[in-house]
């Protein structure tokens, strides 16, 4: 046991047990060694967590916003400091390598604590002026809202959903992905010991049925799911029983398109960060790539050149760039989808099948010549497999682009300014990107269209998914009443 936590779950601000419930066992990825032993929340433990969550959040959300902020921006903080053993957290829960937890994880989680916190005192209603009588509104909290995590950022998941949560006066009920369970516990710790008010942000261990029993409890106001298209239809269905409102965070099968004059290097080092970053498990990520006929060759000698040097291996190590997938469950799945690549025709370009070690690593694969029908085309593969298609014209790659039921991403190269913009224009996703790729700073709103989701998280377009609107008419005079 390397990174066992104090108990499974934390609410009320402190560490809880129940070992009535389901064992979870937390699996190091890149050795298939058990690393941590939980268990699943009971009934009691989830009641515990909800009641908790609903006793302080109305005395956290009559505080006035400054001061909810300067406790977040404490835990900012205290992550920034603590940053190289989160980090190691992280590898351990995920089996991502340090060099990016070290960069991505939870650097962006505590970007994201700031800048809510940066933000909420600016949050204000407005004065409608009606003659004599007026109409001011108000800025209010949800209440208790839920989060549930996928696996592939579960710390990052667990700041960006906790972070406008409680900048705008909710309280929050964490559920990780059970695969990923360690990192949201830390999370609870600091925000504690940075002075948050118990039960304002609780963990709750557990699979889909402990999602399920939070998601449709009366009083939750609130449910913010990132996980999968099936995943997001049950918990949207099981939402709208009580009319709460959702953010989905969904998959994606994002185009990557790349024009003929577009500077090479840049759209292979994006089409790779596109592809392989997280072993290829990000949601964003753009697994079609596009690729005008003029450039294909030379895009595909770069390609395979560049693929063949990254360096796998032990997570651990500063020097490994990928390291294995989240599961042996998600490798099988990965290693299915390689498979059927191959047998329906797309030509395999470089890796495609297991690497070394005890682990559950795959090779980067990159797969040429796909076609719009073949499943790899169609299908979330969610780990290091890029599909790469032809194309001939501009309006042809708009239309087989948007030919699909997903519309989380989209991204352009090319040195045609005017045509970036147009061609962003007409993509049917919520995040797109210009001569970039996959990059997400809290700054900017994320999220999806079509099956991808609903709501947004990052960004201003957060403040409309954690408050609701108050409106109050005031009147100045008499009443006049015809009877
Ligand atoms: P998943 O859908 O299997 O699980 C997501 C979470 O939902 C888990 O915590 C799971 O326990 C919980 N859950 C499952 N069934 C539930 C139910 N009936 N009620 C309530 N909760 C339930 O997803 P995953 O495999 O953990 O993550 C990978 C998926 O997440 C991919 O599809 C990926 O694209 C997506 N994702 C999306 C984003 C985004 O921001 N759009 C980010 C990361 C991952």
């Amino acid at each position: 046991m390397i990174a066992q936590p104090k108990a499974s779950h934390f609410i009320d601000g402190a560490y809880v047990e129940d070992s009535a419930g389901a064992a979870l066992e937390v699996i190091y990825p890149a050795t298939g060694a058990v690393i941590a032993r939980l268990h699943e929340a009971t009934p009691a433990v989830i009641e515990a967590a909800l009641a908790s969550a609903a006793r302080a959040q109305a005395a956290w959300a009559a505080m006035k916003p400054v001061e909810r902020a300067r406790i977040l921006r404490r835990a900012a903080d205290m992550i920034r400091d603590r940053n190289a053993a989160l980090a190691r957290l992280e590898t351990l829960d995920t089996g991502k390598p340090i060099q990016e937890t070290l960069v991505a994880d939870w650097p962006s989680g505590a970007d994201a604590l700031e800048w809510f916190a940066g933000l909420a005192p600016t949050v204000t209603g407005e004065t409608i002026p009606l003659g004599r009588d007026f109409v001011y509104t108000l800025r209010e909290p949800l209440g208790v809202c839920v989060g549930i995590g996928a696996w592939n950022y579960p710390s990052q998941i667990a700041c960006w959903k906790s972070a406008p949560a409680l900048a705008f006066g909710n309280a929050m009920v964490f559920k990780p992905s059970e695969v990923t369970p360690l990192g949201a516990l830390k999370l609870a710790e600091i925000y504690i010991e940075a002075g948050l008010p118990p039960g304002l942000f609780n963990v709750v261990q557990g699979r889909g049925a402990v999602g399920g029993a939070l998601v449709t409890d009366p009083r939750v106001a609130k449910v913010s799911l990132t996980g999968s298209v099936p995943t997001g239809q049950k918990v949207y269905a099981a939402a709208a029983a009580g009319v709460r409102h959702v953010t989905m965070e969904l998959g994606g099968k994002s185009p990557l398109i790349v024009f003929d004059d577009a500077s090479l290097e840049d759209a292979v080092g994006a089409a790779m960060l596109g592809n392989f970053y997280s072993a290829g498990q990000v949601c964003s990520n753009g697994t079609r790539v596009f690729v005008q006929r003029g450039i294909k060759d030379r895009f595909l000698a770069r390609l395979k050149a560049r693929a063949e040097g990254i360096t796998l291996g032990d997570p651990l190590e500063e020097a490994t760039q990928m390291g294995p997938l989240v599961s042996a469950a998600q490798r099988d799945k990965v290693l299915g989808y390689i498979a059927q690549a191959k047998s329906e025709g797309a030509r395999l370009v470089t890796g495609g099948g297991m690497a070394e070690g005890q682990g559950y690593f795959v090779q980067p694969t990159v797969f040429a010549d796909v076609i719009d029908t073949m499943t790899l085309a169609q299908e979330e593969v969610f780990g290091p497999v890029m599909a790469v298609l032809d194309f001939e014209t501009e309006e042809e790659v708009i239309a087989r682009a948007n030919a699909t039921d997903f519309g989380l991403a989209a991204g352009v190269f090319t040195a045609d300014l005017t045509r970036a913009h147009r061609v962003i224009g007409q993509m049917q996703a919520g995040t797109c990107w210009i001569n970039a790729y996959n990059l997400t700073p809290v700054e900017a709103p994320f999220g999806g269209s079509k099956l991808s989701g609903v709501g947004r998280e990052n960004g201003r377009a957060a403040v409309e998914h954690y408050t609701q609107v108050k409106s109050v008419y005031v009147g100045m005079g008499p009443v006049d009443a015809p009877y």
